[in-house]
């Protein structure tokens, strides 16, 4: 197995990377591309074969219910690949923050309802959108 962190990125992988890790919150596929016309991106198809690398990789992580990316809070934790259990997101629907979390017990609850299931989970992500606890206090 290799590490996380040692993934051989290509220049556009490299570049799609930056600019989520750069991001104050989720990017969608159309606002990277944007960003990186300068760098001689041109097609949203060269944005989302870099995306799709480093979803595999564990680096990115999409949000469906938004159809964004934000680069992963915690890259080092996922280097154990598929035993990673699941990971939320809270997203703050007034500022656009996202904080990444996993919590044992959630993860333990799932797994043990797909086992009394005989369900085959491939994928679990929790999104939670509302209101951060900045915006709350506005
Ligand atoms: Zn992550
Ligand atoms: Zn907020």
């Amino acid at each position: 197995m290799t590490t996380a962190h040692t993934h051989e990125l290509t220049k556009n992988q490299t570049l799609v990377f930056n600019a989520l890790s750069r991001a104050d919150g989720p990017l969608s596929a159309y606002t990277i591309l944007d960003q990186l016309r300068g760098d001689g991106f041109r097609a949203p198809l060269q944005v989302y074969r870099a995306l799709e690398k480093l979803l595999d990789y564990g680096m990115v992580h999409r949000l469906e219910s938004i159809n964004a990316f934000v680069a992963c809070a915690h890259p080092h934790s996922h280097s154990h690949g598929h035993t990673h259990g699941m990971i939320a997101f809270a997203i703050c629907e007034k500022c656009g923050q996202v904080s990444e979390f996993s919590d044992d017990v959630i993860t333990q609850r799932v797994r043990q309802w797909t086992t009394d299931n005989a369900f085959k989970p491939s994928k679990t992500t929790i999104e939670i959108r509302g209101v951060c606890a900045s915006c709350g206090t506005a």
